[in-house]
């Protein structure tokens, strides 16, 4: 269990901050001193007087001890919470403590513009008589070595409350993600954040979540009308879910269905969506909503990016494909007619919400190709995610909500996580996410995109990353190639790509004569769980192994 715990002096805005992050992470907060006064009925100042501190110490102790024992949540400790150690040892078991720092002039601007009477214990004895300053310098020098026990600090002197809010989440998402490393995997449960410069935002997963579609932008402060992007398939099944939802949340709602599939990902459709939303003066502070899949997720976000010179963007992904991949990560983009994504942006989102419950109307074809993807984030960097796949494949198989939870909620996880550290693809872990997209790509280029679906086509070229890798002495566990085999064959995944036009591909890859000595980076596995991007393979073994798999 992960809670987000703000402490710090009186005046440091645990509060204030407290409910802003909460909204942006759609979690309940708790306020310890409120809930100290909600159960007493007694202000805190009263209790001070009336009873002493240490009754008010020990109300504050149940009050934490309480709110440690539940679902996660964002919770305010009172400025002197953390000197109690039994408060400190769970405060730090159970949560990212996160401490408010202010200089003690600051504090003392602050405690004097807004006094907070019957909020704060401290603060009235604080602020009493002529040396105010003084003594919050003296009481704060006294905590700092507590403080100094959180697991990340924000310094707010210069920062708005926003910002301060920003950089709460920012830092709960390292420490939190560190410590699942640490744990040796990310959490199933853990609710999944991407940190980018342009901010953090949720990947929300769970059944039913259309529903709350409306609500949840409203947590994640977005306001005006909303421009509902999605497709005529699945407007469908779903689009009358989602403008309910967002109606009854008060956005006006305005709603565009393309037709589905690849060819509308183009610049001629961006354009009629720019004159859709001209026609309804839509403004900068409005907001763009696509649901579908990774077709609707990359033009919407495409139009999004570039209309206005930037509208927030809300991506309700429907295929399994676009929940695990296409809809985090803030790549958006259209088609060329000499290639795929050639125009495009990096244009984050301000929330994901993917309603599982929407993968019942999916075909299973397109379900299978989405997994090719989830399973893949679990070969490259988690070992426990593919054991997972392999123990729960049947539960999977079936549809079954809690166990699609988890596997979507612990896959999105990665891709989140990969994006929060290599946002723009500038370090190479971004890379690592091409684990069988090398001869993937080529083979729908090949085929003109008629054959394979993108996560059929990826499946095949992970068996033929898996053979290079073997053959190239890369990959150390002898055992791999045929667990990924078996894996991806139960979720009905193809390993090979009979008949298909070898030069084509060859000359997709840039094998072919034309580019022969331009080394291609290919993405291999070391072990499961642990890819490694390498330039050194012998020039004849891709060919080799690509005839093996067109045999
Ligand atoms: P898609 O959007 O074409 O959806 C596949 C099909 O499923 C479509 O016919 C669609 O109408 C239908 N569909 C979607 N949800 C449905 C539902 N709930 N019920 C019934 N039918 C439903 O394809 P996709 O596989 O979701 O995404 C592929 C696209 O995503 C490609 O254009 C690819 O380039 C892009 N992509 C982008 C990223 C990225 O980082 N931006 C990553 C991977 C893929």
């Amino acid at each position: 269990m992960t809670h987000l715990i703000l402490t710090g002096f009186s005046g440091t805005g645990k509060s204030a901050v407290g409910r802003q992050v909460a909204h942006r992470l759609g979690w309940p907060f708790l306020d310890t001193d409120d809930e100290v006064v909600r159960r007493t009925g007694k202000p805190i100042a009263a209790i001070f007087a009336q009873e002493g501190e240490p009754r008010f110490r020990e109300l504050e102790r149940q009050a934490l001890r309480d709110a440690c024992a539940g679902a996660p949540k964002v919770i305010a400790t009172g400025g002197g919470a953390l000197v109690d150690p039994s408060n400190r040892d769970l405060m730090l078991r159970t949560g990212v403590v996160v401490c408010l720092e202010a200089r003690p002039e600051t504090i003392h601007r602050r405690l004097l513009g807004q006094p907070p009477v019957g909020e704060s214990p401290e603060a009235r004895p604080l602020l009493a008589g002529p040396d105010a300053l003084e003594r919050i310098r003296s009481l704060k020098a006294q905590r700092q070595p507590l403080y100094a026990l959180a697991h990340w600090t924000v310094a707010t002197d210069h920062l708005t409350l926003e910002e301060v809010a920003e950089e709460v989440l920012r830092g709960w998402q390292m420490v939190a993600s560190r410590q699942e490393a640490q744990a040796g995997r990310a959490s199933p449960e853990a609710p999944v954040l991407v940190s980018t410069t342009s901010g953090v935002y949720p990947v929300l997963v769970g059944w039913g979540l259309l529903n709350e579609l409306g609500a949840r932008m409203r947590d994640a402060g977005l306001t005006g009308a909303a421009f509902l992007v999605t497709d005529e398939t699945v407007v469908a099944h779903h689009g009358a879910q989602a403008q309910r939802s967002l109606e009854a949340s008060g956005f006006a709602v305005h709603v565009f269905a393309i037709p589905a599939g690849e060819p509308s990902k183009s610049l001629q459709m961006a354009q009629r969506l720019y004159a859709w939303l001209a026609e309804h003066r839509a403004e900068r502070r409005d907001v763009i909503v696509a649901l579908g899949g990774g077709v609707v997720g990359d033009l919407a976000g495409y139009v999004a990016a570039t209309y206005g010179r930037g509208m927030p963007l809300v991506q309700a992904p429907t295929s399994l494909a676009a929940m695990v991949d296409a809809s985090i990560g803030g790549k958006v983009a259209v088609d060329l007619p000499v290639g795929k994504n050639l125009v495009g942006a990096f244009h984050q989102p301000r929330l994901v919400l993917a309603d599982i419950q929407t993968l019942t109307t999916l075909p299973p074809r397109e379900v299978a190709s989405g997994w090719a993807e989830a399973i893949k984030h679990g070969l490259i960097l988690d070992a426990d995610l593919f054991a997972f796949f392999e123990s729960q494949a049947d539960r999977l198989l079936r549809l079954e909500p809690e166990a699609i939870a988890q596997a979507i909620r612990w896959s999105a996880a990665i891709k989140a996580d990969v994006v929060s550290r290599d946002e723009r693809e500038t370090r190479g872990l971004r890379t690592l996410l091409n684990y069988g997209h090398t001869i993937g790509h080529a083979l729908e280029t090949a085929t003109v995109y008629g054959r394979f679906l993108h996560g059929e086509a990826v499946a095949v070229g992970m068996r033929g990353a898996a053979l290079i890798g073997q053959r190239a002495g890369v990959t150390v566990d002898a055992g791999l190639l045929e667990r990924q085999r078996a894996l991806l064959a139960r979720f009905g995944l193809p390993d090979s790509c009979p008949g298909v036009d070898l030069e084509a591909v060859e000359h997709a890859m840039g094998l072919d004569k034309k580019t022969a000595g331009g080394r291609i980076q290919w993405v291999l596995l070391e072990r499961l769980g642990h890819a490694v991007v390498n330039g050194d393979v012998p020039p004849d073994l891709p060919l080799e192994v690509l005839r093996e798999l067109a045999h």
